[in-house]
């Protein structure tokens, strides 16, 4: 435990790590409750084989930031349950895993990797607190209605504005078609962006004409995977980083560029629809190369504040407004910021979050 300690802990958290092991099932899963101080904490629950515990605490504390940033009153958690998502007995761990976390009543697990409203739902039955849940439960379909992506495009608006782009004509290349790239892409293509590339993680496909993304779901539906589809030069997911665009979308996983090869990202804007797909020092060294980065605490808040507009009992067209709200505020706060502070965009976004953390955690009792 005292690793734990030594490694994460500051004066923001974590408040629990709890680590679970049922060993009729074989279910292993982590829990991170980081800071609770805004209110009772929202994150994710993933499902993958090969999360760690510092990553978990890294995703918890992102949550902690972004739900600060939104202004919602909830603090940072996530939880990872260590298991392949296309497993036989996927139900059950979940199921058990919503026991194991019955007398966490801090932490209300929403839908991440790896799961979706069914498991939402599950979770739901046997404690009574999820959110990202089925529309028949009261759920607004955070993925059905890509309200993460929708995000991803408010910011890619203001930020385009910022730095002069025009969206029209614009290239983009999203790494992981998945639900939030499937979403970022439709909606920025309604405002005239092009896909030029994109990937699962069986590859990618790269076409400068632009690919055809209604004809791309349909074939991910049908279960090709994107380097089949045809409607693009096949690529591996290395190639796929190196080329050359004017929005780049990172929607997959955690660390794709390091300082190690964040000189072979080559583009003006970065969205950060995955959570910590850039590590802060390459961040600082894209900065310095003239790339600007709506950060990921920002830039994909959409499902946070939709599922908070769940646990709320509100609309779909609530969620839409907040989300619209929140991120075009956060995102200009942040460009002017930048320009007056003159520091990186995660070093500003972190300010941010952090005075209002700090202003919650003022009222707390010192024990
Ligand atoms: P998803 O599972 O629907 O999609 C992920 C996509 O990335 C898939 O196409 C997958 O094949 C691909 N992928 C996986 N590993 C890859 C690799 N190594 N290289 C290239 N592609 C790879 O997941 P999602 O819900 O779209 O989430 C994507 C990311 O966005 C995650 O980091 C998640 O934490 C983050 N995020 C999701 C939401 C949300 O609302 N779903 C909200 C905020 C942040």
């Amino acid at each position: 435990m005292n690793n734990y300690i030594d490694n994460f802990a500051d004066d923001l958290g974590p408040e629990k790590v709890v680590h679970i092991y049922e060993p009729k099932s074989k279910l292993r899963a982590i829990v991170v409750i980081d800071n609770i101080s805004l209110g009772p904490a929202i994150g994710g629950c993933r499902m993958a084989i090969d999360v760690s515990t510092q990553e978990v605490f890294r995703l918890a504390r992102a949550m902690t930031l972004k739900n600060a940033l939104a202004n919602l009153p909830h603090g940072g958690a996530k939880s990872a349950i260590l298991a392949d998502p296309r497993s036989e007995n996927k139900e059950v761990l979940i199921r058990e895993f919503a026991q194991a976390i019955k007398t966490l009543t801090d932490y209300t697990p929403g839908p991440d990797m790896g799961t979706d409203e069914n498991s939402m739902a599950f979770i739901h039955d046997e404690i009574g607190r999820a959110v990202g849940l089925p529309k028949v439960l009261g759920g607004i379909p955070l993925d059905a209605l890509g309200m993460t992506g929708y995000g991803l495009s408010v910011a890619a608006q203001v930020a385009a504005d910022d730095i002069s782009l025009s969206l029209k004509g614009a290239r983009m290349v999203v790494q992981g078609f998945g639900n939030v790239g499937k979403a970022v892409a439709q909606f920025l293509d309604e405002l005239g962006v092009k896909l030029i590339a994109t990937c699962d993680s069986k590859g990618g496909i790269h076409n400068p004409d632009g690919i055809d993304i209604s004809q791309l779901i349909q074939m991910k539906l049908s279960g090709a995977m994107v380097s089949q589809s045809g409607l693009g030069k096949p690529v591996n997911n290395e190639e796929l980083l190196k080329i050359e665009s004017d929005i780049f979308i990172p929607a997959a996983r955690p660390d794709v560029f390091t300082e190690a090869n964040q000189n072979q990202l080559k583009t003006l804007l970065v969205l950060e629809g995955a959570n910590i797909p850039i590590t802060h020092p390459a961040a600082k060294s894209m900065y310095k190369r003239g790339i600007m980065i709506v950060p990921d605490v920002i830039a994909n808040s959409g499902g946070v504040i939709a599922a908070a507009t769940e646990y709320q009992h509100l609309s779909e067209s609530n969620a839409f407004d907040r989300v619209k709200s929140t991120i075009q505020n956060n995102t200009k706060e942040l460009f002017k910021r930048m320009l007056k502070e003159g520091i990186p965009p995660h070093e500003v976004a972190h300010n941010m979050a952090k005075e209002r953390i700090a202003q919650a955690m003022s009222y707390l009792a010192h024990m």
